[in-house]
């Protein structure tokens, strides 16, 4: 794409039978987690020689696909997820959509996909969330959750990169992660499973990490715990992340910690944007490895005060116990302080009620 290419334009058909406003209130009033979608979604199609092309705001719908579609035999499939937040004056906004945008085109070029303009990125969120602006809830901590996927459309079985690609975009209401406060989620450490290895796909938001970690999120649950934390895949020593967060640890001395990016952890927009308000608040901020030992030494010895994952669906969330083949630990039963400031610092922004100091809110409405 050259700078000069011209804007993605999307044709708008409206769906002649929305939800009726009395069932959407319904839904709004307690809408879970990815259960009901919103009356439109957004789709484009991408090939060799046309590029993309045919994109549409059109009635959500089945999408109707050849049983030999590739991305359902080899899994050429990319997704990014944030979320509209409706702020008390009415207006609609989103957070660092930008950063999304980028992050995709990185996850597309490592699964051999095409890359979309970051500008119609944007504008497919900006256009589906104005169409749809009536299903962003209002209140406590819901939002209207944004979910961009792209995957190979081609019918074809043959090993290569798929010629047809299609992005869609659909949007779905969400409720407060923690629909009764906030509540340490309990971990399972897994000595048997590793999320990614080097040269692999752990640092692109792709499909199939999330089908190969399923398993030990199954273990997870068997175990009595929430989620799943991975090691490194060379020496099971180096802490990564759990399937779908990245993971902070907060010493007595008031400095926080994430394991540095190495290729094989998710870049999080959460992660980055907790790593800059920590700085904000004159917090020291360490991106290096993190050892198992080090986690479990320094929250026997003290050291280790508190423990967060951190991810757009849950924002910030406090750990309470780490569990493993033969042993266990526990953090804490209440969110620690580190945790709760942090936490509240990225709602304020996002919500409205704090000063917007990095140009991270997009206003859409
Ligand atoms: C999406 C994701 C995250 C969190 O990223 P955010 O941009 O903060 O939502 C962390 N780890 C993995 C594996 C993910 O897929």
């Amino acid at each position: 794409m050259t700078a000069t290419a011209p804007a993605l334009e999307f044709s708008t058909t409206l769906s002649s039978s929305p939800v009726p406003a009395e069932r959407r209130a319904e839904v709004l009033a307690a809408p879970g987690f990815g259960t009901t979608f919103t009356d439109h979604m957004i789709t484009a199609t991408w090939t060799p020689d046309a590029g993309w092309h045919d994109a549409s705001l059109r009635p959500y719908a089945a999408l109707s696909l050849d049983p030999a579609t590739a991305t359902l035999h080899y899994a050429q499939s990319i997704f990014e997820g944030l979320k509209a937040y409706r702020h008390a004056d009415g207006s609609v906004w989103t957070f660092r959509p930008e950063a999304n945008a980028a992050r995709f085109q990185r996850s597309a070029v490592r699964m051999a996909l095409p890359e979309l303009p970051a500008a119609a990125f944007v504008d497919s969120l900006d256009l589906l969330v104005r169409t749809d602006v009536e299903w962003v809830p209002s209140g406590g901590e819901a939002s209207l959750y944004l979910r961009p996927f792209m995957f190979a459309s081609e019918v074809f079985l043959g090993v290569r990169p798929a010629k047809q690609v299609t992005y869609a975009l659909i949007a779905s209401p969400a409720g407060a992660y923690f629909a009764s406060g906030v509540k340490p989620v309990n971990i399972w450490l897994s000595s048997e499973y590793t999320r990614a290895a080097p040269g692999g796909t752990g640092a692109a938001k792709c499909a199939g990490n999330y089908a190969a970690s399923l398993i030990a999120q199954q273990e997870a649950i068997a175990n009595g715990c929430d989620q799943v934390c991975f090691l490194d895949a060379n020496e099971s020593k180096w802490v990564e992340e759990l399937g779908g967060m990245n993971l902070f640890f907060v010493r007595a001395d008031g400095s926080v910690t994430t394991p540095q990016l190495t290729g094989t952890i998710l870049e999080g927009i959460t992660r980055d944007t907790v790593l800059t308000l920590a700085a904000d608040r004159q917090m020291k901020v360490e991106e290096r490895p993190v050892s198992i030992d080090e986690w479990r030494d320094g929250v026997g010895s003290g050291e280790i005060t508190e423990v967060f994952a951190c991810g757009t669906a849950a924002v910030i969330t406090p750990l309470g116990r780490l569990a493993w083949d033969g042993g266990e630990l526990t953090m804490g039963d209440e969110p620690g302080p580190v945790t709760q400031e942090l936490r509240a610092a990225l709602l304020d922004i996002q919500y409205g009620r704090a000063d917007d100091q990095h140009g991270w809110m997009h206003r859409v409405v």
